[in-house]
């Protein structure tokens, strides 16, 4: 098995076209074709994982948040991202990155943090610009054939549904010129067919894909087709996450309940409010782009990291505000890539989740 294989069925999952525009998700070092001896997961890539990938046999590091970050214009040494990329290069390690992408996918961090908190619930903030419309007219003989391929290449899927489409009869004509070569009709002569126009929604990073599988599938020289942008978000994919816990708990008792299940000596939040903790969302990392949404939804806590001072006002006590830790709110994604890969890679001998606990920060 090759690295890109790897890096193909992760971006299955999370695909490289919903990180955000300053991230840096991807194969950061390293040979694609290379063959995989063995994969490390980590949160972060240090130096210290680079060399527990070198003595566990793993030629691989699939970390979260990216070592490679905002460019590096010199690879001296002189920093620990410069020392890791090293440290890598030399020993032939591949370092593969699933950041914001991996935020966003459905089963991704904030999903996996709002399941160590028991909520069931749905994508806080869902994303836009991520879906598109195709509509294309085929002979009624072909429609089958070319539906079917168009949902092998990732057509029509709404949330738990598959094949999803919605056809129309009617009657398409067109002429042929002489220079033309037609599947059906003749040069000069208009030509009117039993044909169906069919309609699908698609993922926009497949438009390629998507394209290519339509005119292969299509017995027309030239396929009638169109594609539409939508407005529609798509309700799986985004940032965040919403729902509601197992059972109200007191302020007091949710508190003490998010140290248990996130496993924390402490954590921030803002004043105790006098109602019972409901509705809840959650972002794993840094969150604070979304206390005003979680506001808006009528959420009774938000639980997120790296939120600053002022922004624990942006509230205005009508949510309270829990900061967890960035390591603490995103460590369980670890646990996740290794169950997604696993099932997956059923054979594949080494993939282990690192024992180097990378979180820069300690609490006293
Ligand atoms: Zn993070």
């Amino acid at each position: 098995m090759q690295i890109r294989e790897i890096c193909e069925y992760i971006e299955s999952w999370a695909p490289l076209a919903w990180q955000e525009s300053y991230d840096n998700s991807g194969l950061l070092v390293g040979d694609r074709s290379a063959e995989v001896k063995g994969v490390l997961i980590s949160l972060d890539c240090t130096e210290e994982v680079v060399e527990e990938a070198i003595k566990k046999g793993c030629n691989l590091i699939i970390s979260h948040h990216p070592i490679i970050f905002s460019g590096l214009k010199r690879i001296t040494g002189a920093n620990y991202v410069e020392r890791t990329v090293i440290k890598a290069i030399q020993n032939n390690v591949c370092i593969y990155s699933c950041h914001t992408n991996l935020d966003h996918s459905p089963k991704g961090v904030s999903y996996q943090l709002a399941q160590k908190l028991g909520i069931t619930g749905q994508v806080l903030k869902p994303m836009r610009d991520v879906l598109k419309a195709l509509q294309y007219y085929v002979p009624v003989s072909h429609e089958k054939a070319v539906r079917e391929a168009l949902h092998t290449a990732g057509a029509g899927n709404i949330g738990e549904y598959s094949n999803c489409s919605f056809t129309q009869e009617g009657l398409g004509r067109f002429q042929p010129s002489t220079e033309a070569n037609p599947h059906t009709g003749s040069a000069g002569i208009l030509s009117e067919v039993n044909e169906v126009k069919v309609e699908m929604i698609f993922p926009t990073h497949l438009s390629g894909q998507i394209l290519s599988a339509l005119k292969a599938a299509h017995p027309y020289e030239e396929v009638a087709y169109s594609i539409h942008s939508l407005d529609n978000s798509w309700q799986d994919v985004g940032a965040g996450y919403v729902g509601t816990l197992e059972k109200p708990l007191s302020p007091e008792e949710f508190i003490t309940f998010a140290k248990k299940r996130l496993g924390l000596k402490a954590l921030k939040h803002t004043a105790l409010p006098s109602r019972p903790i409901s509705k809840v969302a959650v972002c794993g990392g840094a969150g604070s782009f979304l206390i005003k949404e979680a506001v808006k939804q009528g959420c009774d806590a938000y639980i997120s990291a790296d939120i600053k001072y002022h922004e624990f006002f942006d509230a205005e006590n009508q949510c309270l505000i829990i900061d967890v830790g960035h390591y603490e709110s995103e460590v369980m994604i670890i646990d996740a890539i290794h169950d997604y890969l696993s099932k997956k890679i059923s054979t594949f001998a080494v993939l282990l989740k690192s024992e180097t606990n990378t979180n820069p920060v300690f609490n006293a």
